[in-house]
């Protein structure tokens, strides 16, 4: 039996602990953004530092003229696409690995310092801007984050989560400021990196109570760290408003909802954008429709800078009708299509029934036309003498008897196939229709339930799990 329809599952408060969740997770990245952009600053200026120092340079020297290409060998692992010689990457001749290094010194001894300064030997190479290393430390920073996604992000404001959490879990030397073990498979960071993910996978925009109360926990745990964030401003800030959030007595800004929906929808694109699978494909791009429905009825009720719960209860609530309406409309075409199905069943059974009466009354009207003949023969042999008559009613009698029972076996016959014929067209047909409504609905349920199983980090892990390759 298929598992029931996506309206019928949605709950408000399953779907409220999920946009909490997706709170918590951006309150999270807010409490971390500035430790992690004052850590990546002053890696960038020891860097130049000792670059400057290490090549008898003035102080102060930097380069812009370097693009990452230029720094990066050909063919590097998991960043070169080199087809029948012809690398995707270093594509033009402006993008190609300068063997005698940067004209300034400064760019390939830059890349050098990064690379050893990354847990994974495996810089995200394609997300950066190398020309921008020496000017934007954030341009430093997304060699630290996944691999994919962070292209166009150019400061951390614009980063999500995943991306800053990622820095600290991929820059070695955040170690210095941290208490856990980041080298650890289950440290505070990865297990944070862990509800960023079930926000975003969350196939229907619901979580579970124990699922909260667990990654709550995960978040606090993070942001508690007693080597630094524990005494440190923005992450204590970021701890009271998940208490506050659970407790429900935050206030939340105005775009908050909007960033956390905004954070799954580009999650969700970027799944469309790379998944092969078109059944998949089709179940985010539900979740997508889905999103955006939640993003318009949050906008309708939002008027305020700021938002209570009780306000964002309303909110939710009235993006949770529109969900029911929208879900209901798409149960209807199922349901209509399941009646066709059904009528098209009941239309057969008739088919197969009247067939059969046709068939029983011809082979009535047969046993009386027989009886009839066999009579009415009786009676004329009955005119030509006693004796004849005798032998002849015994004949006529017995042939009666011959013919009737050849037409009832006939017709017993005739009435068995017809019926095994009916019942087996009916049992086809039967069959044939309930795959129909079953494919029907379970096509409507893959759609939403489908999760996403090969995503972004999992890929990264196993980069970061696979051979690690210095150039
Ligand atoms: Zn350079
Ligand atoms: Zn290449």
């Amino acid at each position: 039996m298929a598992t029931p329809m996506y309206s019928s599952k949605l709950s408000g408060s399953k779907f409220k602990n999920w946009i909490k969740a997706g709170l918590g997770v951006l309150y999270t990245k807010e409490g971390i953004e500035p430790f992690v952009c004052d850590e990546i600053e002053q890696f960038q200026q020891k860097c130049l530092n000792d670059i400057c120092i290490n090549n008898g340079l003035p102080a102060g020297t930097t380069c812009s003229g370097c693009c990452t290409e230029n720094v990066i060998v050909c063919p590097t692992n998991r960043i070169c696409n080199a087809k029948r010689g012809k690398c995707s990457f270093h594509r033009n001749s402006a993008t190609q690995y300068l063997p005698s290094g940067c004209p300034n010194k400064i760019c390939h001894n830059f890349k050098n310092e990064i690379q050893n300064a990354h847990r994974f030997c495996g810089p995200s190479y394609k997300n950066t801007d190398a020309s921008q290393w020496c000017s934007n430390a954030w341009e430093v920073a997304k060699c630290f984050m996944p691999p994919d996604g962070y292209k166009d992000v150019t400061n951390a404001a614009k980063t999500d989560f995943n991306g800053i959490n990622s820095v600290i879990i991929n820059f070695k030397a955040f170690q210095s400021k941290v208490k856990d073990d980041l080298s650890k498979k289950f440290n505070i960071f990865e297990q944070g990196r862990e509800v960023g993910r079930a926000v975003r996978h969350s196939p229907q925009l619901e979580m579970e109570d124990t699922d909260l109360h667990k990654y709550f926990t995960d978040l606090q745990n993070l942001l508690s760290d007693p080597t630094y964030l524990s005494a440190n401003t923005d992450a204590q800030n970021a701890k009271t408003k998940l208490l506050q959030l659970q407790n429900d007595t935050l206030i939340i800004g105005k775009d908050d909802i909007r960033n956390v929906l905004d954070d799954v929808a580009k999650a969700v694109q970027d799944k469309i954008r790379t998944e092969i699978d078109e059944q998949k494909k089709e179940a985010e791009k539900t979740k997508l429709e889905l999103i955006s429905i939640t993003n318009a009825s949050v906008k309708r009720i939002e008027s305020q800078e700021i938002l209570s719960i009780s306000q964002l209860d309303k909110a939710l609530d009235s993006a949770i009708n529109d969900l029911e309406k929208h879900t209901k409309a798409s149960l209807k075409k199922v349901q209509s299509e399941a009646d066709i199905a059904k009528k098209q069943i009941g239309e057969c059974a008739d088919k197969g029934v009247s067939k059969l009466n046709v068939e029983a009354d011809t082979g009535v009207k047969q046993i009386e036309i027989s009886a009839d003949k066999g009579v009415s023969k009786l009676k004329v042999e009955a005119d030509t003498g006693v004796k004849q008559i005798e032998i002849s009613a015994d004949k006529g009698v017995s042939k009666l008897k011959v013919e009737a029972d050849t037409g009832v076996k006939q017709i017993e016959k005739q009435i068995e196939i017809s019926a095994d014929k009916g019942v087996s067209k009916l049992k086809v047909e039967a069959e044939a229709g309930a795959t129909k409504i079953s494919a029907k609905a379970d096509e409507a349920l893959k759609k939403i339930e489908e999760s996403t199983t090969a995503n972004k980090e999992d890929k990264y892990n196993k980069l970061k799990e696979g051979k690690c390759i210095f150039v």
